[in-house]
Order: structure tokens, then C-alpha cells, then sequence
């Protein structure tokens, strides 16, 4: 479709509203640059009149070389009374010398008598006179109309005259807000009409999840005529959030055949949802349309043997369009065939008979009943499955290890913790006594396992742990164990995770060190087993 729709980024200003966000500007800088590179067509930096970071993230913006984006600062109208010209805010707007400038006003009659305490009147000046003010700056203007929506219904009338009066003071897009997010479908399109036949202006959109309908008034409103669509990453912003970007963009494109991004750019869809997810530390939703983890993974039988045979039985889009992947969970679901098709995906050769398949399979009930999650951990998998092949033999046995842990005073009332551990590890039929000293209990038995095995297998030091998670298993969830542990570990440009579980925190912990290492050695360090 030729239809020209933009893209208006808020998750700097936004998002940044989300209870438990809170960004440096260096973390803005980065969002922007990723932005950028999606292909988004403006990106609010923040507002640089409410506080010292957004007015500093303006000046070093300017050397980020955006090239394809243009950077708004965001700001009010000017003060009732006032003028525009001595309104500080304004100059703060100004002052970030940003080629866009985004003016929010109030657009609801309600608002401008109990909130803002002024008249309508007054009202329409202010808006009329800081978007003029910005144009008499060569700035780009768009007009943020605050409670719009709620205005429309309130006093219709009144909402319209402040869109006239942005739009007659030289305002470039007229956006509709639906600030409280929580407008019904309907509702919007009859407002969203009602305006489209009154005004020549281009208009815009910025929606609420207050009742989950952000990204579907969003496109709705494009239906309509809308040109530009305001979102968030990952539908972050105050309350329940914005309009997420990410469903937007892969609707947009995928649903309405909207060109608003390069197929390229879409295919960095995912990925820009976990670096921005990384940035703002806030878990990724494994859930999220589109993005998630979970959005094109297969868990019942009958599910995964259906997509096995064609991807669009239980796919609705294509996951790799969005940078995703299919998945197929090796779960007590999944029969046999999934775990044949686990193995072909972990790049592992042998083709298991059937029997050989479903024995597999009852090991992975087995450890999944104990708390082991192997869908984030591919080298267990790989290792369990490696090990239950006949004729393998372990690169080395820990056949018994003790720790000492230590809380030692370190003067002035400080304490400091001491780990050392006691391993006896046996490898090709030796057996080595060591120990070793470490920041913490696992770290100790790491190094002194790590001091037996350099002696067979001199590249184990190459392996670093990058990653521990622990996570408490809820009783509720029907496993024996108390801890899962997690590792991340790596050598060179190569990372693989393991897992562990337990009702011992230094058990699980070294369940996951051990394949981690004999992963390594297996893969890396030459080791054949068997
Ligand atoms: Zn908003």
C-alpha cells in the first residue's frame, strides 16, 4: 500500500513514565541510536523544560548522527497569563534545538476549568500562541491534544476549537490523544472521523492500554486517515503503558501492508525489544506478541506435530519477518517427534529410533518433574542427551568435595566473606586431590575442579562463567527441588547455558558448573566421550 504513515517514538519521555523506569541519559542515547536504526521516523528525546537530564540529553544528542530519524523535544503551552516569548518552558523547548517540537495542550473543557483554572478562551490562546511561537522558529510543530478523546465526549464543540486553534497557528500534525486510555474502538473512530472531515492538517495518534485497546485504536485510526502513530517500545509508559511500538510496526506492515519500515528493519524487530528491554532493566515479556519468546513456540503434541508439517498451521505471520524464531518446547508434551526435531535444532547428528526417542523423553519428564528447565538451556540438553547414548564416559568425576565458608572480621566493623573448597576429581583413572580459595562457595569449587582438570585438559581456563541465576522454585509447581541455578558460560565468540536444580543451592549450582565444563570439553577442548 502506498499509504505514508509515521512512526513518533515516546519511550524516552513516555515510557520513561513507567513505574520502575528510570533512564541515564547515556541509556537514552542508546535507545535513540536503536530507534534510529529501526527506522522510526521521529523520536522524542523528553522534555527538556521539566528537568536537567532531558535539556542534557538534547546537547549531547546533537553528535548522534541520526540517519533516518528527527529528534522532537517535547513541552506545554505556554503559562495562562503569560506571554510565549517570556515563558521559560518554551525557551527550554528551544533551547534543545531540535528540528521537531511537540506543544501539548489541553483539549478538554473539563481540564481547562478544574485543572489548568482558567478560561476557554485563554486557553485557545496559549495553545495558538506557543505553536505560533515555534513556527516563527522554523521548528516543525505537532500539537498534542491532551484528552482529546474525553473532550470530544465532554464538550465536542470545544475539543474542535483547540485543534483549529493549533492548526490555524501553523501546527504540522494535530495529535488526538487519548490520554486516560480508555477509549472503546468505536468511540475513537467517530471522533477520529468527526475531525478528518473538518481538518486539512495531517493528523496523529497517541493512545493508552488503560483497557488493552492502545495498538488496536492505533491502527484503527489509521484506517481513518491518520498519518502519524505515537508508541512506545514494548508498550512501556505510565499506568498500564503506551501503544507498544513493536505491535504497531509488525501490524502495520504485516496486517495493514503498510510500508512503514524496510523488511530489513523489521527483521530487528525482536531484537531491538530485548536491547531496549536490557536497557531499561525490565524482564522481557516472553509473552509479548510478536517479540516474545513464547510468540512462535509450540508446546502441545498435536500442535508441534501440525507445525512440523507446515509452519502456518499454528503461526499466524512468518517469525523470522519479525527477527523471531519458532521453538519447539522439549517439554512432557511434545512427543517424540519434537524431540527429534530438538536435537536436529541443537545441531546434535545421531537420529534416535523411536524407542531410543520416547526413553529420551521420559528423561526429560524426569528432570523437568525434579526443576530443571532445559528451554533456555541448550547445553544440558545436549549433555543429557549425550550421556543416556550407550558407551559414554564422563571427561571427569567429582567424587566428593567439602566447603568452608568463613565470615571474617576485616576491621572496623566490616566482615568479609571466605570460601575454600576440597575437591577430589578423577580423570582418566587418576585421582587428584586440590583445593582452592574463592569469593563465594561455587566460585571455590570451581577453581579447585578447574586445578585437577588443567592438568588433562590445559584449555579450561579459556571457559568464564558470565551469567549465575538463581531462581527459587515455587512448591506450588509440583517439583521436589528448591533452587534452579543457571550458567551462562563462554570461550572465545562461543556461549552455551546449562542448568541445575536441587533442594541445595551448592548442588544445583554444581550441576550446572559440571556441564558447563564437560560442554566445554567436549565441544571446544578436543575431547571425544566414550
Ligand atoms: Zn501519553
Amino acid at each position: 500500500m502506498t499509504m505514508q504513515i509515521e512512526l513518533y517514538d515516546t519511550t524516552l519521555r513516555d515510557g520513561a513514565q513507567m513505574e520502575g523506569i528510570s533512564l541515564s541519559v547515556e541509556d537514552k542515547l542508546k535507545i535513540a541510536r536503536k530507534l534510529d536504526e529501526l527506522g522510526v521516523h521521529y523520536i522524542e528525546g523528553g522534555w527538556p523544560g521539566s528537568n536537567p537530564k532531558d535539556a542534557e540529553f538534547f546537547v549531547r544528542a546533537q553528535s548522534l548522527n541520526l540517519r533516518h530519524a528527527r529528534l522532537a523535544a517535547f513541552g506545554a503551552t505556554r503559562r495562562p497569563g503569560g506571554s510565549a516569548d517570556g515563558d521559560a518552558n518554551l525557551r527550554a523547548l528551544l533551547d534543545a534545538r531540535t528540528p521537531v517540537v511537540t506543544i501539548v495542550g489541553k483539549a478538554n473543557d473539563v481540564h481547562v476549568r478544574d485543572v489548568l483554572e482558567t478560561s476557554q478562551e485563554e486557553n485557545l490562546a496559549m495553545i495558538a500562541d506557543s505553536v505560533r511561537l515555534m513556527k516563527q522558529n522554523a521548528r516543525t510543530v505537532f500539537f498534542d491534544a491532551e484528552h482529546f478523546f474525553d473532550g470530544f465526549s465532554s464538550d465536542r464543540d470545544y475539543a474542535l476549537r483547540c485543534l483549529r486553534a493549533a492548526a490555524s497557528a501553523g501546527a504540522d500534525c494535530l495529535v488526538l490523544c487519548d490520554t486516560n486510555g480508555g477509549m472503546t474502538t468505536g468511540q475513537l473512530v467517530e471522533a477520529v472521523r468527526a475531525v478528518k472531515a473538518q481538518f486539512e492538517t495531517p493528523l496523529g495518534i497517541h493512545t493508552h492500554n488503560d483497557a488493552e485497546l492502545a495498538v488496536a485504536n492505533s491502527l484503527a485510526a489509521v484506517g481513518e486517515g491518520v498519518r502519524q502513530v505515537q508508541a512506545c517500545v514494548n508498550g512501556y509508559g505510565e499506568r498500564c503503558g503506551n501503544a507498544n511500538l513493536m505491535s504497531v510496526i509488525a501490524n502495520l506492515k504485516l496486517k495493514l501492508g503498510v510500508d512503514v519500515v524496510s523488511d530489513e528493519q523489521l527483521a530487528m524487530l525482536t531484537d531491538v525489544s530485548h536491547y531496549v528491554s536490557e536497557i531499561v532493566n525490565m524482564a522481557p515479556d516472553p509473552y509479548q506478541p510478536y517479540v516474545g519468546t513464547s510468540a512462535f513456540t509450540h508446546k502441545g503434541g498435536l500442535h508441534v506435530a501440525a507445525v512440523l508439517k507446515s509452519d502456518a498451521s499454528y503461526q499466524h505471520v512468518r517469525p523470522e519477518a519479525v527477527g523471531n524464531e519458532r521453538r519447539m518446547l522439549v517439554s512432557e508434551l511434545g512427543g517424540s517427534r519434537a524431540i527429534q526435531q530438538k536435537l536436529r535444532e541443537a545441531g546434535i547428528e545421531f537420529e534416535l529410533s523411536r524407542e531410543e526417542a520416547r526413553a529420551l523423553q521420559e528423561l526429560v519428564n524426569e528432570r523437568e518433574s525434579k526443576g530443571y528447565q532445559f528451554e533456555g538451556a541448550g547445553a544440558s540438553f545436549e549433555m543429557l542427551v549425550r550421556r543416556s547414548r550407550p558407551g559414554y564416559s564422563a571427561p571427569f568425576e567429582l567424587e566428593d568435595f567439602w566447603i568452608v565458608e568463613r565470615s571474617a572480621s576485616s576491621g572496623g566493623g566490616a566482615r568479609e566473606m571466605q570460601a575454600e573448597a576440597m575437591a577430589k576429581v578423577r580423570v582418566d583413572g587418576k585421582l587428584l586431590q586440590t583445593a582452592a580459595e574463592g569469593n563465594g562457595p561455587v566460585n571455590a569449587l570451581d577453581a579447585a575442579v578447574r586445578k585437577a582438570l588443567v592438568e588433562f585438559f590445559p584449555t579450561i581456563y579459556a571457559v568464564k562463567l558470565f551469567d549465575f541465576k538463581v531462581r527459587i522454585i515455587d512448591s506450588a509447581a509440583g517439583t521436589s527441588a528448591a533452587v534452579r541455578v543457571l550458567i551462562e558460560s563462554g570461550a572465545g565468540d562461543a556461549f552455551w547455558t546449562t542448568v541445575g536444580a536441587s533442594t541445595d543451592i551448592i548442588e544445583a549450582s554444581w550441576m550446572a558448573l559440571s556441564d558447563s565444563l564437560e560442554y566445554f570439553l567436549m565441544k571446544r577442548a578436543g575431547w571425544t566421550p566414550g
